[in-house]
């Protein structure tokens, strides 16, 4: 089983907090784009391990690809790669992109889930992010996309953003529930070195929330959700049953991944990653010559083994002992035991026969407890 990733680094504007790789660019240069990237999957299809189940779009911003583009990317996939046997095909979107011609277009191509940035359903948070999309966009794109069948949306909330009252979360939260859309995923606002957000705060002219605050926040994120039925999988990651992201599951549980496109990072499943360099003439130059841009990394068994510990102690799953001594023996599943045994004294994390998973308590402390449990240096 594998899955497939596609970076689209294209966006209008750049909002304050973000640091992924994407820029402004016209027509042309996407057209390059796509067929670099189409490119690149022919001569990487090799890599890849078992059937592909899931092939997700993200960016950037994909939505920005006109129509033909679109298509064209697609088409160009599957004729590189075999997907015959895909379960989840996701794409991302902006709001204010989302047409009931470009859904057309996605359902035609095999698109089953859309996952859309809506961030905050109130236009003074989103104006204070540099969005470009209004609450209202946003709400007009769930009814868009549910009236072209998709069955399957997603969005993407954030939380503890400078004057975001606990109030004001909790209307945003509630108003996610009462969408009714399938799967939400929350992150707490982060300041990222060299991002505008990071310089506001070095200037003074914003300040970070209170962290009692930002916990509240989740808090009543957890709550509000679980209330609403649906199913706090992972710790950021809220899905109606049956309706876990597919995609993202597979990198939590250590599946094989190709990442295509300028940026995009793939794993083999053992202990091999690679990257793609994040600059769009590298990237593409190396393809137009027929060279593989992409850098190899051998990971440590020591990263191997943290890898394992925090990706599955994020999901509701939890870490099996039995297969972490299956892939790094019996010494270190003894040493995992005697780490872990003060956290299940103190209750932010609780075992169930080999199964260890953060409590809910632990959940808020998470990154504290998780990096106490990794490998010995
Ligand atoms: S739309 Fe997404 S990728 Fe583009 S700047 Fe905003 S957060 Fe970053």
């Amino acid at each position: 089983m594998a899955g497939i990733y596609v970076h689209i680094p294209f966006c209008k504007r750049k909002c304050i907090y973000c640091d992924f790789y994407s820029l402004a660019c016209g027509s042309a240069m996407m057209d390059r784009y796509v067929s670099a990237v189409v490119k690149e999957a022919g001569l990487r299809s090799g890599e890849l391990v078992g059937e592909v189940r899931t092939l997700y779009v993200g960016g950037g911003t994909p939505s920005l690809l006109e129509k033909p583009q679109f298509i064209g990317l697609i088409d160009g996939l599957s004729h590189a790669l075999d997907l015959s046997k895909l379960q989840e095909f996701t794409v991302e979107v902006n709001p204010d992109d989302v047409t009931t011609d470009l859904i057309d277009a996605y359902k035609a191509t095999g698109v089953n889930r859309v996952s859309m940035g809506v961030q905050s359903f109130d236009d003074q948070d989103l104006r204070f992010i540099n969005r470009r999309h209004t609450a209202r966009q946003a709400l007009d794109a769930v009814r868009v996309m549910r009236q072209g069948d998709i069955q399957n949306i997603s969005i993407d909330l954030i939380y503890g953003m400078p004057g975001q009252t606990l109030d004001k979360w909790r209307r945003n939260v509630d108003m996610a529930a009462s969408l009714g859309v399938q799967h939400i995923s929350a992150y707490c606002l982060s300041y990222e070195e060299g991002t505008p957000l990071w310089r506001m705060r070095e200037r003074g002219e914003v300040k970070e929330v209170e962290e009692e605050l930002a916990v509240r926040m989740y808090e009543v994120l957890v709550e509000q959700l679980q209330q609403a039925g649906y199913m706090h999988y992972e710790i950021s990651n809220f899905a109606l049953p049956g309706f876990e992201s597919k995609h993202n599951s597979s990198y939590w549980d250590g599946t094989p991944y190709l990442g295509l496109g300028a940026a995009a990072h793939s794993y083999d499943g053992g202990a091999v990653r690679s990257f793609n360099p994040a600059d769009m003439e590298r990237y593409m130059g190396g393809l137009e010559a027929g060279v593989l841009p992409c850098e190899r990394e051998q990971l440590g068994l020591a990263e191997q083994y943290d890898e394992m510990v925090m990706l599955a102690l994020r999901t509701s799953r939890g870490l099996d002992v039995e297969e972490l001594e299956r892939r790094f023996g019996h010494a270190e599943v003894e040493l995992f035991r005697a780490k872990a045994e003060r956290f299940l004294e103190n209750g932010t994390m609780e075992r169930e026969d080999s199964v260890y998973r953060l409590a809910r308590s632990g959940v808020m402390v998470s990154n504290d407890v998780i990096s106490e449990l990794f490998a010995d240096p």
